[in-house]
């Protein structure tokens, strides 16, 4: 038998006729319903109709990711943007049809209260009057995708992308680490004036969608696009506070540790990577190798990880080296129509790949395990529960580090430990930032870098960025692409990072515990809202202020701090 390969995946291109045409016959079935059976059998037609329509714009966005100088995959990513909106406009005018069916509460019943929420919140988020900002919004967007993978950082007699450059900062050596930061702050430099008109422009049109859909400002209308259904603004604002009480003093005492180790008085931005001195611990093996290692790992772990990167790597579902032209960063997508996940990565030869592969394979192994789930909308969950399932993985991973590191193996657990303590800071200042910019649409670009040196005072005291004026005077946050791409996409994985640190604290007293709770977790997929599914897998609700101060508290322990 012959094994399959993600080259036989296709989808045909929708038409906004042809599935306006559908939709039309979608919609006097489910009216014409007599009793909830048939009302559920129309639902379960229009959701599977709908997966081939998702598995396209799954593939179009990702060939474009692969490629962005590709004219080809840039049209078919355009056509997509010009159809987005229409496709969302059916998809909406269909939940609120369901919203007012007489059989809601027996679907309800039948399918979810979970899928009833989500409906109601997405179908506050569209209407035809901001069709053509959402094209805009799009757009804007890719620009902003297209310019940072075009980047051709000049260092030391060769040039690299955004992506590849940083791995210089995990070296030991001062220099080459200052000089690559240096290079690196140029590029954004240069290109300073363009980074700002996109986002003005992203803030304006997002905005101006906000105001037309009767919302107050942008994280309105964000929270219910991110499909927020169990929790609101003031409790992400709280969850602020708890982590700048609890976790930044605690940063500080870190970072102060770091800068012993490094025999240095102070740390400045580009020694924060390096942790001792000594290079960062690194995979021992070239790419192959990695994959090697990482079947031998998942073989030994089983609970179907084994048997699923098996099929991952056999059918190549995996784009996990770094090419020129190929978009930044990591991200893990699906084609609904096969069941089967796509992880997509740059690896640049630091520990980091390790990190985010087992992130990556972590969103991968959840969409796999939730492939059978009745409703398009339980494929996924939303993403803060999305990041629970790829953080949990990178923890639960823990043991077989060896495998990739050798003896630096320790090291690397510790690092990682440190960096997840770290990153809860970083991840609310992005999260208050975002806030303070579209509360604030009108300020201009330098006041928004104001606003950001703000968030570094707030969260992130004592970044130095020394002569590097850039980042210096607020710029930093260019270089964090959810903020361009996928706004308010962020304090998900601070809320998520808390849950995946109690599961790790478990996995340290009963593995095996551990790791049936992960499966299950997966398994459930998007069928039940974020604190309700921690809760099932016996987490506390990164809410509850319990759950913050037992996950700090344990990870200090092992820190020692
Ligand atoms: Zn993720």
């Amino acid at each position: 038998m012959t094994k399959f390969d993600f080259r036989e995946i296709v989808a045909s291109t929708p038409t906004w006729e042809q599935v306006a045409e559908q939709y039309q016959k979608f919609e006097a079935d489910l009216d014409a319903a007599v009793d909830l059976d048939v009302c559920l059998a129309v639902i379960r037609r229009w959701d599977n109709y709908l997966r081939p329509i998702k598995t396209w714009y799954a593939l179009v966005h990702l060939r474009f990711n692969q490629n962005t100088f590709d004219e080809e995959c840039k049209k078919n990513r355009e056509y997509s943007d010009q159809l987005e909106p229409k496709l969302t406009e059916l998809a909406v005018r269909m939940k609120r049809r369901i919203l007012q069916s007489p059989h809601r509460d027996g679907i309800a019943e039948k399918l979810g209260a979970t899928a009833i929420s989500l409906w109601q919140a997405q179908s506050t988020t569209y209407d035809p009057a901001i069709e053509e900002d959402m094209v805009v919004e799009l757009q804007l967007e890719a620009e902003y995708n297209e310019l940072t993978a075009s980047a051709k950082i000049p260092f030391r007699n060769a040039t690299y992308s955004i992506s590849d450059i940083a791995k210089f900062g995990e070296e030991v050596d001062h220099k080459l680490r200052y000089e690559a930061r240096k290079a690196t702050w140029q590029w954004f430099a240069d290109n300073g004036e363009s980074l700002d008109r996109i986002f003005s422009q992203l803030v304006q049109v997002r905005t101006k969608m906000a105001k037309k859909m009767g919302f107050e400002d942008f994280v309105g209308l964000a929270y219910q696009r991110m499909c927020r259904i169990d929790y609101d603004r003031d409790e992400v604002a709280r969850f602020r506070a708890a982590v700048r009480e609890q976790v930044v003093p605690l940063t500080v005492e870190l970072r102060k540790r770091q800068a012993q180790r490094l025999n240095l008085e102070k740390l400045y931005e580009w020694d924060l990577p390096l942790h001792d001195l000594r290079t960062n611990p690194k995979p021992l093996g070239n790419y192959d190798w990695m994959l090697d290692r990482a079947q031998m790992m998942f073989d030994a772990m089983g609970h179907g990880l084994d048997s699923f990167f098996r099929k991952l790597r056999d059918a190549r579902l995996m784009d996990l080296e770094i090419r020129t032209g190929k978009a930044g960063g990591g991200f893990c997508t699906a084609f609904p129509s096969y069941g089967l996940p796509y992880v997509f990565a740059n690896f640049n030869g630091t520990k980091e790949d390790v990190r985010v592969f087992t992130h990556e394979i972590g969103h991968a192994f959840q969409f796999y395990q939730s492939r059978h789930q009745p409703l398009v909308d339980y494929l996924w969950p939303t993403f803060e529960s999305c990041e629970i399932h790829s953080m949990s993985l990178e923890f639960l991973t823990w043991p077989h580090m060896e495998k990739f590191f050798g003896n630096d193996a320790e090291r690397f657990r510790q690092m990682h430990l440190a960096e997840a303590l770290l990153f809860l800071p970083y991840g609310v200042a992005v999260d208050h930032y975002q806030h303070q910019v579209y509360e604030n649409p009108q300020a201009s670009s330098a006041e928004r870098h104001g606003m950001w040196q703000e968030m570094e005072r707030l969260y992130l005291p004592g970044r130095d960025y020394g002569d590097m004026d850039y980042p210096a005077k607020g710029g930093r946050w260019q270089l964090q692409r959810h903020i361009y791409l996928h706004p308010f996409y962020y304090i998900d994985y601070a809320l998520a990072q808390t849950v995946a640190l109690q599961l790790w604290e478990r996995s340290l007293k009963d593995f095996p515990e551990a790791i049936n709770a992960y499966t299950a977790l997966c398994r459930r997929g998007g069928e039940l809202p974020f604190k309700t599914l921690a809760r099932t897998a016996g987490l506390n609700d990164p809410f509850e202020p319990a759950a913050l101060a037992g996950a700090v508290t344990a990870a200090c322990k092992s820190l020692q701090v």
